[in-house]
């Protein structure tokens, strides 16, 4: 091996501006690196809540640890709503002096890796052509909505729209609307929207594992004390311990688990008290699968809207849609003027809004065909300076504004480790990987993940985007295996 020689810094395209293209923005900045862009397809920062403006959208984690780590704020609620943290990240980008690196409406279409130069070509679908050394993916999990699936759809006269999409003109008062869903948007939409429909027909599917969220504005008195960093801090560490600890003792996620039980008695106990008087409704809303096993709900407000004499659960699955109304899986069709599609995203088809080809022409869709996967979420064999932030298996154990961070800066310290002794690329080595991924599906097969319908799941039914161990491992694995797991060319 001959001497290697220290090269130009590492010319960078980051793809994505949400929290966490924000977050390897501010890292590449601090570290020195300056040949960046962030390629966004929408027209500003803030990635899902930029688009998430729907009624009644807010964060179901609490503020303090579901904010950037290296930026301190008083929230004026302890989960705060959407226009809110969008201000704040878009704070971010001036306070960081990274602004002037962000281009917004800029849609990615395209990344190829070229052998011969070690350099990736990013091609956006203006055409334009932009060559890099490494490329960094912030493109989320939950960025690419699912188009409604139901023959008809296209022929139904009134408007439709998903959650992700809620048009800036739509009136919904004294409309007959319905919510097709009851996950985690659903639950907050209908409580916001209940007030102003004339009727509201909620489709469910299968119900959620539902739980009250406890959110509130902060009083005066409390904002007081907030103001003093040394309490801010305080309340913050307190409820990362707790976060980290209740992840890794007697996990909730883990069936017949003592969080688990007690999680499972609590929400009972909560349908209990809500539907005391309407038996109906607490045998539709009653999970028959294990506590955990899809996303759990937060919320104080979804339950007692139910009861609204103008709210109709519909313990159905939508079968189809009409010009004028929707049907459910009994062939019983209700007559509408709004469908709201509250049906989630694309989660578990990481990247779908791109195509990637790396090492060889190797096409990274069909390297996923039968499930997503990535050394630590972050590398993918044969994508060589290719990193992924929260990507396949980084999702639900840890506040993921902090995942973010420690994946940003593993990718500082390869770029770093680049510069350092001029290696063109970096590439996670394959056997690293096929051993990570068998352990890791060996311990996501004991969870409740596994037993229930959820959008973890790829194509063959294994767990492509949770991660179970919480953030101090993830923290120490991404440290500690970085050099070894990697081959550098
Ligand atoms: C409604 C909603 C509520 C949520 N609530 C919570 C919560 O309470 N707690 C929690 O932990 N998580 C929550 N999440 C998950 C949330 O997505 C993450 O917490 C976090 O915001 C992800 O940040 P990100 O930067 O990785 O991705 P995103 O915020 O999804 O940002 C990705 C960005 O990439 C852009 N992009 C995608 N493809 C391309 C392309 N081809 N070219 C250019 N740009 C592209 C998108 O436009 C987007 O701006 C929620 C998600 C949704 C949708």
């Amino acid at each position: 091996m001959g001497v290697k020689v220290s090269s130009p810094p590492p010319r960078v395209v980051v793809v994505g501006a949400g929290l966490g293209g924000v977050t390897m923005a501010v890292k590449l900045t601090k570290a020195g690196f300056h040949d960046f862009v962030v390629l966004e397809a929408e027209e500003g920062a803030g990635g899902t809540w930029r688009v998430n403006d729907y009624p009644g959208c807010e964060v179901d984690v609490d503020s303090a640890i579901y904010s950037l780590p290296y930026r301190d704020h008083v929230f004026t609620r302890t989960h705060a709503k959407q226009p809110e943290l969008l201000d704040y990240i878009e704070e971010t980008l001036d306070i960081y002096h990274v602004r002037e690196r962000f281009r917004f409406g800029v849609r990615v279409e395209e990344i190829r890796w070229d052998d011969q130069t070690c350099t990736y070509t990013v091609r956006t679908a203006d055409g334009e052509r932009l060559e890099c050394d490494v490329v960094v993916s912030a493109v989320g999990m939950l960025s690419d909505p699912k188009p409604p699936p139901w023959p008809g759809a296209a022929t139904f006269q009134g408007r439709m729209f998903h959650t992700q999409k809620w048009p800036k003109d739509v009136d919904l008062s004294g409309r007959r609307v319905a919510v097709v869903g009851v996950g985690a948007s659903a639950a907050q939409i209908v409580p916001s929207i209940a007030d102003e429909v004339k009727q509201l027909y909620v489709f469910q599917r299968e119900p959620g594992w539902v739980l009250p969220k406890h959110d509130r504005d902060f009083s005066e008195a409390e904002l007081r004390e907030l103001s003093k960093r040394s309490k801010r801090l305080g309340r913050k560490l307190k409820l990362m311990a707790k976060n980290e600890w209740a992840y890794l003792y007697h996990p909730v996620f883990q069936v017949n688990s003592k969080r688990n039980l007690a999680g499972r008695d609590r929400a009972l106990a909560y349908l209990d008290e809500v539907f005391a008087d309407r038996p109906d409704l607490k045998a539709a809303l009653t999970p028959q699968y294990p506590f955990s096993g899809k996303r759990r709900i937060l919320t104080d407000v979804f339950y007692p809207t139910l009861k609204r004499t103008n709210v109709e659960l519909v313990p159905h699955e939508v079968s189809g849609v009409t010009a004028t109304g929707i049907v459910d899986s009994t062939g019983y069709e209700r007559e509408v003027d709004v469908i709201i599609t509250a049906i989630g995203y694309k989660a578990s088809d990481y990247l779908s809004s791109l195509r990637v080809y790396g090492r060889g022409g190797r096409d990274l869709h069909e390297k996923w065909r039968d499930g997503a996967f990535a050394f630590l979420g972050t590398t993918v064999p044969e994508f060589p300076n290719l990193y992924l932030l929260y990507g396949p298996n980084t999702n639900g154990a840890a506040p993921i504004t902090y995942v973010h961070e420690r994946q940003a800066a593993y990718v500082v310290a390869n770029l770093k480790r680049m510069l350092r002794t001029g290696v063109k690329s970096i590439e996670v080595k394959s056997s690293w990987t096929d051993r990570y991924n068998k352990v890791l599906q060996r311990r996501l097969s004991r969870t409740a993940w596994a037993q229930g319908n959820n959008y973890f799941k790829g194509p063959k039914g294994q767990i492509v985007t949770q991660w179970r161990d919480g953030l101090v491992v993830f923290s120490l694995l991404l440290k500690l295996l970085r050099r070894p797991a990697s081959i550098e060319r």
